[in-house]
């Protein structure tokens, strides 16, 4: 239990959160640049958990979570958004979102939102996240 797949369309947030996730002895099995290759490699991966930037190209971030929530009913997404899009924010996790990120992160913040994510996952509690 340590797959993640992190989806945004800037490389910085991808790098970033990728070097915060390996020095934590996470394994990152797939990274996507937008909503679309998000679900193609949800599918093929089958990552324990995704971070799912909101505002993307070509596919955003919440038409994602709610497709690979149809493909896997205990998927663990955690979305990241940037400031200002409380909105964005209540419609994902009313969609099925575990959790939320604002950038710019705090390091504390993100470990233990992920560390939560998994153990719930771990622990096949099925209403994880708020709206289930
Ligand atoms: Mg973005």
């Amino acid at each position: 239990m340590g797959k993640i797949m992190i989806v945004d369309d800037s490389l910085i947030i991808r790098m970033n959160l990728k070097k915060l996730f390996e020095k934590q002895g996470y394994d990152i099995v797939a990274e996507a640049v937008n909503g679309q290759e998000a679900v193609e490699k949800y599918a093929k991966h089958q990552p324990d958990l995704v971070t799912m930037d909101i505002t993307m190209p070509v596919r955003d971030g919440i038409s994602a979570l709610e497709e690979i929530l149809r493909m896997d009913g205990q998927a663990s997404v955690i979305m990241i958004s940037a400031l200002g899009q409380e909105l964005k924010i209540i419609e994902a996790l009313d969609k099925g979102a575990c959790h939320y990120i604002v950038k710019p992160f705090k390091e504390a913040d993100v470990i233990g939102k992920v560390q939560n994510a998994l153990k719930d996952k771990m622990k096949e509690i099925s209403n994880v996240c708020s709206s289930r």
